[in-house]
């Protein structure tokens, strides 16, 4: 009898990957299922993305495609979630809805197969039951998944209490201190958002991560500056920037173009936050790292100045 082959899949390094990453890899490695995650962005990436997008479309969802794409035929199955709510008031930017339908669509030509799972708490879908319908559809025993997912999210909780514990310890750091306040797949982001980070880096100053948080005492404190705000990713970041106003030296609001909540959510912060110096700044697929570089050093140098380092 011949052995049933375990598929292979496939993870495109973007959009929920930078959220989802530890317990995707620890959740497939349990179950024994082999992955491939596509390249880091690149011009190539950004292209092939543009190519099959809308004009509309925002550039995180640009990168999406072109990594999706980078991925067709190399794997059994392209993991795309539909994550809408996590409950009332804590929605997900509608393109988190959209996805594997836009995905199904946009290569319904290539034979290409695909995996998703349903977070919609509002509708009682959460992730243990969409991650447990996942296991089981690719014919594994429900206990089997179980385990799994269970041994994956402490996984995923232990990294990222590590990673936050590593991020509050940069806030007693001395000298100047940066809040990048983005997205985690536009701040990680090689081809675009990392660009800050490592200018920051670059000229001496402490580039601190608002996306890398205790997300439920973020959520809690993101009321001090928007008591209305309804997108959870973006709760996690006003309130992160409330948490953490005091201790930086100024807050880089930075966002892919167009971005419809970035767009609301990005202002009204600029409007509220009056006790350090902000810069807004949008990535879009022309950005050359030149344009965002002389940015980045006029900010760094009106910092200096107003601290009396210049
Ligand atoms: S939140 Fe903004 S950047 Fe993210 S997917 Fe939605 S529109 Fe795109």
């Amino acid at each position: 009898m011949e052995a049933k082959k375990t598929p292979v899949v496939g993870l495109p390094r973007a959009m929920l990957y930078y959220r989802y990453r530890t317990l995707w890899h620890a959740f497939f490695d349990e179950l024994g299922i082999k992955t491939v995650v596509s390249g880091p962005t690149d011009r190539e990436i950004l292209d092939r993305g543009t190519s099959l997008a809308i004009d509309e479309a925002c550039l995180s969802l640009k990168i999406f495609l072109g990594h999706a794409a980078s991925l067709v035929g190399k794997c059994d199955y392209i993991l795309i979630p539909r994550v809408s709510n996590f409950g009332r008031h804590r929605n997900m930017c509608t393109r988190f809805e959209a996805l594997p339908d836009l995905a199904k669509n946009v290569f319904r030509e290539s034979g290409q197969r695909f995996l998703t799972y349903d977070i919609d708490v509002l509708q009682k879908k959460n992730e243990a039951a969409a991650f447990q319908a996942l296991g089981q559809s690719l014919g594994f025993p429900a206990r089997a998944v179980r385990k799994a997912y269970k041994l994956a999210k402490k996984a995923e909780q232990a990294k990222y209490k590590a990673l936050v514990r590593e991020q509050e310890q940069l806030y007693k750091t001395d000298g100047l201190k940066i809040l990048i306040a983005a997205h985690s797949y536009v701040a990680d982001d090689p081809y675009i958002g990392w660009t800050v980070t490592s200018y920051l880096k670059k000229a001496g100053v402490t580039p601190i991560r608002a996306d890398i948080v205790d997300r439920a005492g973020a959520v809690g404190c993101s009321p001090q500056i928007s008591p209305t705000c309804k997108w959870e990713m973006s709760r996690e970041i006003i309130g992160s920037i409330a948490m953490h106003c005091d201790k930086v030296d100024g807050i880089i609001l930075l966002s892919a173009f167009p971005c419809g909540p970035d767009s609301m959510v990005n202002e009204l912060i600029s409007r509220r936050v009056k006790r350090v110096p902000v810069l807004n700044l949008v990535l879009d697929s022309q950005t050359g790292t030149a344009g965002v570089e002389t940015r980045l050093e006029s900010f760094v140098d009106i910092i200096r100045f107003k601290e009396g380092l210049l």
